[in-house]
């Protein structure tokens, strides 16, 4: 047997007929499988450069530039998506440190294909040709012009700048995500002293109890000792519930100064993130990074984008400073002075909700069980979209998994099963990242006969067994719920999506600010009376949700909503000032600090670095982009009022509805301009009033 057969039969990223191998990954695979793909994927797109140059009649054209290259790419596509995943999922130094050592090797191999001169000029020729359809128009455009960003019209020594460049951006961009995830890790406060802590939710207890065991194996929740951390499922409860001011300045000041100093300062990572990128945007032949980013996306400038959040801003304003006066008043009555820290906003908020909703936030957990929730949101999937979703028998069926919690669920459609998606519900903070989010296994594809199949990640609380051996399930808080739903929603776009080219099947090829759509229109259900009171049970007596707790649900909504609706205006304009109007001897910090006088009520503390962990524009996608939750947000709002305007109650109309937007918005994917697709559901372009409206703020 060759060494090449050998590694064929026993390196789990190759084994790529079908799901991943999960189980079988060993960090040792790594290099040998993405040396040997690379070079695979490099031979193979030799020989299909040399079949573009020869083809000339249009859909052979298409099936070598489009559909033959997707081919060669998938093996590679496959492991590099594993690898992905688990360094997301099961992170751990070993896999920290292949990863980083494979990453330029991964952009190297895509640089190949796409400053490929040869594919290049074959998918101009191929769009002078003219006979596409429109959805392969669409995928040619962007592939032409994402060609275009990865420097194909760039020569010789701009060439090999433009390379090293994107090689040292992704560098860069690693190394922050790491100092964040670092420095996250490294606070920890244990706390011994009891008083307070029966202030504190269960579920934050019970969670704080088991972070204590690394210290103090037999810590309880009811009398520790407890250990906080600055992961938000932490973090958010302690400074809503501990009475404690001086220990809330403590764990506030660490988070927002997470990785701004010492040797996982993120101050210099930043800076060097700024000016490659807009160095790669002047090479490319825009003015600014943010330039460059809304040439891809359904926004067409940084003035339209402006426009709407000032409109947005000016809106909430009003609500926020009033909110805030409130907020003072009534801290002021308890404690007798005018000084509201800005570690005790959290706090004092949180009381005054509870006193003038009459509420806590933790009465819902118990009505939500994990299992109940699901239930219920298939249920809703179901009235809407017509699909079944049935739980397969892990066990039974030999499904591989990274983690015994990880749920697998298949999709069908009139029996014919269609796509289906992993669910790995828990939080596992030594491994697995914070947040949660929708990634694609595997694109639906009809050349290459791929079903969809999603990952949902969530960071919910895992089952809990007490001292007497007593199981309690997962119970999600409201949040938590909304979570889900909101990857659901970007599940239901890459499954139910009826493009078969993959290239703009579900979530591919969308304009990144129209993204957030359907996840974001699939919150708005958890409003939705007949929805929430199908699935909210009491998990010990399975007695419904009392409806009063419903209705506070639905007035939390629109509670005091103006000063969260002003941090996202700040989170947007400092990013699209970073990457739009930054001059050379400006400070990142200077700007962060500008940008939170002009939009915040208060001012931010001389400690606040956030910037610091802005992971979204530093190290993940929404550079220049962090409008696009709002931007999406305006549409997902105004496609749920198109459910609204009918009889909710009325099956038949619900229906009606919910499969014209199946058909439009989940199903076209990338494959038509998001402001056609929005249009043929609703009728009219969006509007935002529905967003303010819901938001409180109208
Ligand atoms: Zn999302």
């Amino acid at each position: 047997m060759s060494d090449l057969e050998n590694l064929n039969i026993t390196n789990s990223l190759l084994k790529n007929n079908g799901l991943p191998k999960y189980s079988e990954f060993k960090v040792e695979e790594v290099e040998p499988a993405i040396e040997y793909l690379t070079s695979k994927l490099e031979s193979d797109f030799e020989l299909l450069e040399k079949r573009m140059e020869a083809e000339n009649e249009s859909y052979k054209l298409y099936n070598v530039t489009v559909e033959q290259v997707e081919k060669i790419q998938y093996p590679l596509d496959f492991a590099w998506g594993v690898i992905r995943h688990l360094h997301a999922v099961k992170n751990n130094n070993d896999l920290r440190e292949v990863y980083s050592k494979i990453q330029p090797v991964i952009i190297k191999s895509s640089n190949r294909i796409s400053q490929s001169k040869i594919l290049y000029n074959s998918l101009l020729r191929l769009k002078k040709m003219g006979i596409l359809s429109n959805v392969q128009k669409r995928i040619i455009d962007s592939s032409i012009h994402g060609m275009s960003l990865n420097g194909i019209g760039l020569e010789g020594d701009d060439k090999h700048k433009f390379n090293e460049l994107v090689v040292e951006l992704s560098k860069q961009s690693t190394k922050f995500s790491n100092n964040v995830l670092d420095s996250t890790k490294e606070f920890s406060l244990y706390i011994e002293d009891s008083s307070g802590m029966n202030n504190l939710p269960e579920s934050a207890l019970e969670l704080f109890s088991m972070n204590a065991k690394d210290k103090y194996p037999n810590s309880t929740p009811d009398k520790g000792p407890w250990k906080v951390t600055l992961d938000a499922p932490s973090f958010v409860p302690f400074l809503q519930y501990h009475p404690s001011s001086d220990l809330r300045k403590q764990v506030y000041i660490a988070y927002i100064s997470r990785a701004s100093s010492g040797d996982k300062n993120n101050i210099p990572v930043i800076k060097q993130i700024l000016s490659l990128k807009k160095e790669k945007a002047n090479m490319l032949g825009y003015k600014s990074f943010a330039e460059l980013s809304l040439s891809k996306k359904m926004a067409s400038n940084v003035k339209e984008v402006e426009d709407l959040l000032q409109m947005i801003n000016k809106k909430a304003r009003n609500h926020a400073l009033k909110d805030h006066n409130d907020l003072k008043e009534f801290a002021k009555k308890e404690t007798g002075n005018d000084n509201l820290e800005l570690w005790d906003m959290s706090f004092w908020s949180t009381k005054m909700k509870e006193v003038e909703l009459n509420f806590k936030e933790e009465e819902l957990k118990k009505y939500f069980p994990l299992d109940s929730v699901l239930e219920g949101l298939f249920r809703i999937a179901n009235s809407l979209f017509s699909i079944e979703i049935k739980e397969v028998d892990i066990v039974k069926e030999n499904i591989d998994v990274w983690d015994k919690e990880v749920k697998f669920f298949r999709i069908y459609e009139n029996d014919v099963h269609i796509s289906s998606f992993f669910l790995d519900p828990f939080a596992r903070p030594d491994e697995k990242r914070g947040g949660a989010w929708m990634d694609s296994v595997i694109n639906k594809n009809k050349f290459l006969d791929h079903k969809p199949v999603a990952y949902l990640v969530c960071n919910g609380t895992p089952p809990t067994i007490d001292n007497e051996g007593n199981k309690k399930p997962s119970l999600l808080s409201f949040r938590n719920v909304e979570t889900l739903f909101h990857e659901f929603g970007h599940g239901l776009q890459h499954m139910l999506t009826r493009i078969d080219e993959s290239g703009a099947a579900g979530i591919n090829n969308i304009e990144w600010d129209a993204v957030e759509l359907p996840s974001q229109f699939m919150e708005n259900w958890c409003y939705h009376k007949p929805t929430v009171m199908s699935f909210a049970k009491d998990f010990e007596t399975g007695e419904a949700m009392p409806e009063v707790l419903f209705n506070k649900i639905t007035r939390q909504r629109t509670y005091r909503n103006g000063g969260g609706t002003l941090r996202q205006i700040y989170f947007a304009m400092t990013d699209m000032y970073l990457y739009d109007k930054l001059k050379d001897d400006e400070d990142p910090i200077d700007v962060m600090r500008k940008m939170a006088d002009k939009y915040l009520i208060r001012k931010i503390d001389d400690n606040d670095r956030f910037i610091c962990s802005f992971s979204h524009i530093f190290a993940g996608g929404y550079s220049a982009g962090y409008y696009s939750y709002k931007w999406a947000e305006v549409m997902s709002a105004d496609a749920f009022g198109a459910f609204e305007e009918i009889d909710m109650n009325n099956e038949k109309e619900l229906k009606s509805v919910g499969m014209r937007f199946r058909e439009t918005i989940l199903a076209k994917g990338g494959g038509t301009h998001p402001s056609i697709v929005f249009k043929e559901f609703r009728g009219r372009d969006p509007s935002p009033e529905a967003l303010l409206r819901h938001n409180g703020i109208n």
